[in-house]
Formats: C-alpha cells, sequence, structure tokens
C-alpha cells in the first residue's frame, strides 16, 4: 500500500508520536505525509493506547455523559441494570453504551456500572437492600430461580453486595427461623434461634 511506503522507516516514530502525545491524527497525517484515516488505520491495526486522548467526545461537555454520572453517584449504581439506564437516558442501547465506555475508560463512573444485563436481577437486588427476606424469597418473588448464586458470583467478582438483612445461621447452608417460646416463669418471652436444615 502506497501509505505504507510513504511511512516506511517512520513507524517507529509514529507509534511514539501516538502513544505519548495528544496530537491528532489530523496534526500526525500532516506530519507524516498521509492522511488522517491513514493514521487512525494505522492506529488500529498496532493496537496502540494513547495516554491522552486528544479528539472527539468531551464528556465534560456531553449531556448523555453527565446524565449518566448523575445515574452513577445514586447509591448501589452498579446494580441498576443496563435497560434500566437506557431508559432512563432516552436513548437506544448501542449509544448508551458508546458514552459508558468512554465514561469508563476515563474512570468517571465506576467499571461495574452499566454491567449488569437483567431486570429481574436489578429487582431482586432492590429488594435485598430493603427488606429483611431470604434471598431464595426474593428470588422467588422476582422469578429468579439463581439469585444466591448471582450474589455469590457478584461477591466473588468483587461487586460491593451488602450483607444480607435477613439472618442467616453461621452453619453454611442452614436457614434461620426465629420462634417465640413460652416464658419460664419469670414472665419474659425469650426467643429461640432454630435451625433448619436445607438438606
Ligand atoms: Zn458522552
Amino acid at each position: 500500500m502506497r501509505i505504507w511506503g510513504i511511512l516506511n522507516g517512520k513507524e517507529d516514530n509514529l507509534v511514539k508520536d501516538l502513544e505519548r502525545t495528544a496530537l491528532s491524527f489530523e496534526k500526525l497525517g500532516e506530519r507524516y505525509g498521509v492522511s488522517r484515516q491513514a493514521i487512525h488505520f494505522f492506529y488500529r491495526r498496532q493496537r496502540i493506547t494513547r495516554s491522552v486522548k486528544p479528539r472527539g467526545h468531551q464528556t465534560e461537555r456531553c449531556r448523555l455523559c453527565q446524565k449518566l454520572i448523575q445515574i452513577s453517584n445514586e447509591p448501589h449504581s452498579e446494580f441498576i441494570s443496563l435497560p434500566t439506564i437506557v431508559n432512563k437516558i432516552g436513548q437506544l442501547g448501542a449509544e448508551c453504551r458508546y458514552h459508558l465506555r468512554k465514561l469508563r475508560e476515563k474512570g468517571l463512573v465506576d467499571e461495574r456500572f452499566g454491567r449488569l444485563g437483567s431486570k429481574k436481577v436489578e429487582k431482586a437486588y432492590t429488594i435485598y437492600f430493603k427488606e429483611r427476606l431470604s434471598m431464595r424469597s426474593i428470588g422467588r418473588k422476582v422469578g429468579l430461580k439463581n439469585f444466591p448464586s448471582v450474589v455469590r458470583k457478584h461477591r466473588e467478582l468483587g461487586w460491593n453486595v451488602p450483607p444480607s438483612l435477613y439472618v442467616y445461621n453461621r452453619r453454611k447452608g442452614s436457614r434461620v427461623k426465629p420462634e417465640i417460646q413460652k416464658g419460664d416463669g419469670l414472665g419474659v418471652d425469650r426467643t429461640v434461634w432454630v435451625s433448619l436444615s436445607t438438606g
């Protein structure tokens, strides 16, 4: 290709310029005597990471990005599903994902924000944060069989899932049910925790 002929011998310099400067593709094209598109093609092909991103989209001036940041500042925002975010923004999913990616790249939103795909899981978490219910009961409520394993997986991945408001027994795999026992003659009711094996 003609372009590479012209670049011949200067590729290393171009890689350095792309990696270390904020010069636009247009400016670099002028410097190397090739088109802006040729620089862009080279950049894509070489999989170069630019430390300073000079061109195009500016998050601080983008209304969509600002709205996304606003949503990401809500409590437990990583548990808001992408469909809900898309809905709030009033844009197409693909459009939304583009701006999310830009914001993640800049570290302006959490890496996990907008990753949750399922509205059911989102609904389950909403209940989980507010109500004293077991994960299984929540799962049943929203029609999600594997909610406990979803929670486990998220925890493994480092998501900040707070402890359940429901009281679980220390013993793994058993549930706890409070049972009121009549007083022992002192007129005091005593709460006894009865362990039920889930078998
Ligand atoms: Zn944007």
